[in-house]
């Protein structure tokens, strides 16, 4: 998929938005929805995607609705980090196929790490234990 084309209604993003998928979430309200990536790159690896917008990517994000989603990025990786006190947190966003995404619908990877531990890398990581998952996720919740 390049940069530019058509939104999928059916990419798993939304079908996650929709409720037809499910998914480990940490936050929602009316602008996103953040939830655990199921192929962590770290302990805590999350993804903030916007609502009730059919951008594929950061350059198709209408700007009126850019700032509140970005404060909610801000927001999870605040939370992400007061839950899980790493050494540095990575934030992340790819924009088309040879740049890294393999979903299009936008969303930032809040990719929390430690000093001397190597992070997976992306598209490398193995699924991840969904117990481990729901207990990040209990962490997390309970910071925001
Ligand atoms: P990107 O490659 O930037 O488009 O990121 C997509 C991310 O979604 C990757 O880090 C995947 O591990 C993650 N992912 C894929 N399927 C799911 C899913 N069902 N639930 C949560 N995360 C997912």
């Amino acid at each position: 998929m390049s940069l530019h084309g058509p939104y999928d209604d059916n990419n798993i993003f939304a079908k996650i938005l929709r409720g037809d998928m499910p998914a480990v979430k940490v936050f929602e309200d009316d602008v996103a929805l953040a939830f655990l990536d199921i192929f962590p790159q770290s302990r805590g690896h999350t993804l903030v995607i916007p609502k009730h917008v059919r951008a594929r990517n950061l350059l198709e994000m209408p700007a009126d609705a850019l700032g509140p989603y970005m404060l909610r990025v801000q927001h999870i990786a605040k939370a992400v980090e007061a839950a899980l006190k790493p050494d540095g947190v990575f934030v992340a966003q790819f924009n088309g196929a040879p740049a890294g995404q393999t979903i299009f619908h936008l969303h930032f990877h809040i990719i929390p790490r430690w000093d001397n531990e190597a992070m997976k890398g992306h598209g490398q990581a193995p699924k991840a234990d969904m117990d481990a998952l729901n207990a990040l996720a209990a962490q997390i919740k309970a910071a925001l």
